[in-house]
């Protein structure tokens, strides 16, 4: 090993991307490095609204993104669960039946949208899509929003309860309590 004397002490330089490096190390742009700003989804403002409630929020954002953790998602990861789904026991589970096909969610769109005169869209990104029409139907409120993104909520929510506690309740009863927090009846 040969050794070179040199009068100045060694320094390390920290180099991100393609600039020139630098005697300091930047948390923030090591941070945009890694994760690079993409351009803005289309349904942001339809989950980052103000007045959110957060936990509605986060929800909605792991399902907007299509990372719940649903049956057909676990097996397409080749994990021995059963495909069947927890809430009707008679077809396979995927975030499009959870919120939308299955009989539970299907009278809770029907529900909500008797009571509000509204016609959303029974899919996730359209029906974030359609909350930010301007052109869409005129009894369009806020509170209509805050009330179809807790039902994403609502709807996971019960479908853990059955799977870790095997209890369950009717459609009817979830629709009566939704009205109760809500006001939507
Ligand atoms: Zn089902």
């Amino acid at each position: 090993m040969q050794f070179v004397d040199s009068e100045v002490d060694n320094v390390y330089l920290w180099k991100i991307g393609s600039v020139a490096p630098a005697d300091f190390f930047s948390y923030a742009d090591t941070w945009l490095e890694l994760h690079p700003i993409t351009d803005q989804v289309a349904w942001s403002d339809s989950i980052w609204f103000k007045g959110r409630i957060p936990k509605h929020a986060f929800i909605d954002w792991v399902s907007a993104r299509n990372r719940l953790l649903t049956r057909d998602r676990l097996r397409s990861w080749e994990m021995l669960v059963p495909s069947i789904c927890l809430l009707c026991n008679s077809q396979d589970e995927s975030r499009q039946h959870l919120f939308f096909d299955f009989p539970f969610s299907f009278e809770f769109w029907f529900f909500f949208s008797s009571r509000a005169y509204l016609s959303p869209p029974l899919g996730f990104e359209d029906l974030l899509r359609w909350m930010k029409d301007p052109s869409r139907n005129s009894m369009h409120c806020s509170n209509h929003e805050v009330s179809l993104l807790s039902f994403a909520l609502l709807i996971w929510k019960e479908r853990n309860n059955r799977l870790h506690s095997s209890s369950s309740r009717p459609a009817q009863s979830s629709s009566r309590r939704y009205s109760r927090l809500f006001g939507t009846a």
